[in-house]
């Protein structure tokens, strides 16, 4: 049984040698030598993104972040049902802002890389239409922006936001995102000095690139130069790769 087994391996072993498919280097004199890489080599190396500049791009344009930069992580989560509204407002996981916000978040970022971590998004630009789907299903200016006037995030300027490791481990904030209460507050100081020290290191970083916090959510930031945007309804494509 061995011996039979040894053969085969041998047999197997001579005919790769053999294949010519991996590398084909016989060639008619002037004829265009063919290169036909190995399966496994193109596997283990892909192809290195080629991100988007923002040249030419006017500051209120709306762009998809991902298309600028690999640094950030998401969790889109009214993409899902796993938000306050139990339910999916988003047809698919997007993350777009003005240009000017995008800029001033992939430097915030870059700072928050400098120290082992990244933002991690929970929500971006809203279209005005989502949220008038929001209002349908919490008509509460406590919980909701009323769509007539409309949110900053309508206006491409605001992103919910908490920070992870580099490894994706998601720093401890006192609450999950959305949670409506005052263990969400910036003013609430008594909680445990980790949680304290997780939401001074985002806020102060965030507030040294130029957004402003809202006191009831810890997660909630404003770009200052595009809260006064007008409300738009851009949607978004899916389905991009
Ligand atoms: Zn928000």
């Amino acid at each position: 049984m061995s011996k039979i087994f040894f053969f085969l391996v041998g047999c197997i072993v001579i005919s790769c040698k053999e294949n010519p498919s991996t590398k084909t280097s016989s060639h008619a004199p002037g004829e265009e030598q063919l290169e036909v890489l190995d399966t496994l080599e193109i596997i283990s190396k892909p192809p290195k993104k080629i991100f988007k500049t923002f040249d030419n791009l006017a500051d209120t344009t709306f762009v998809r972040l991902a298309d600028f930069s690999d640094g950030f992580s998401y969790d889109l989560r009214y993409a899902t049902s796993n938000n306050f509204l139990k339910e999916q407002v988003y047809d698919c996981a997007e993350c777009y802002t003005r240009v000017k916000t995008a800029k001033v978040l992939i430097a915030a970022n870059n700072t928050f890389k400098e120290k082992g971590f990244r933002i991690k998004f929970f929500d971006c630009y809203r279209p005005n239409s989502v949220q008038y789907k929001m209002w349908k299903i919490v008509p509460n200016p406590q919980y909701v922006a009323n769509p007539k006037k409309g949110s900053i995030h309508n206006k491409g300027g605001a992103v919910d936001i908490t920070l992870e490791t580099l490894d994706g481990e998601e720093l401890d904030m006192g609450t999950d995102f959305d949670f409506f209460g005052k263990r969400a507050y910036h003013d609430m100081t008594e909680l445990p000095k980790e949680i304290l020290d997780n939401r001074i290191l985002l806020k102060e970083t965030m507030e040294k690139h130029g957004f402003w916090s809202v006191r009831t959510e810890w997660w909630h930031y404003n770009y200052g130069k595009a809260s006064n945007e007008k409300v738009a309804n851009f949607k978004w494509p899916c389905n991009e790769e």
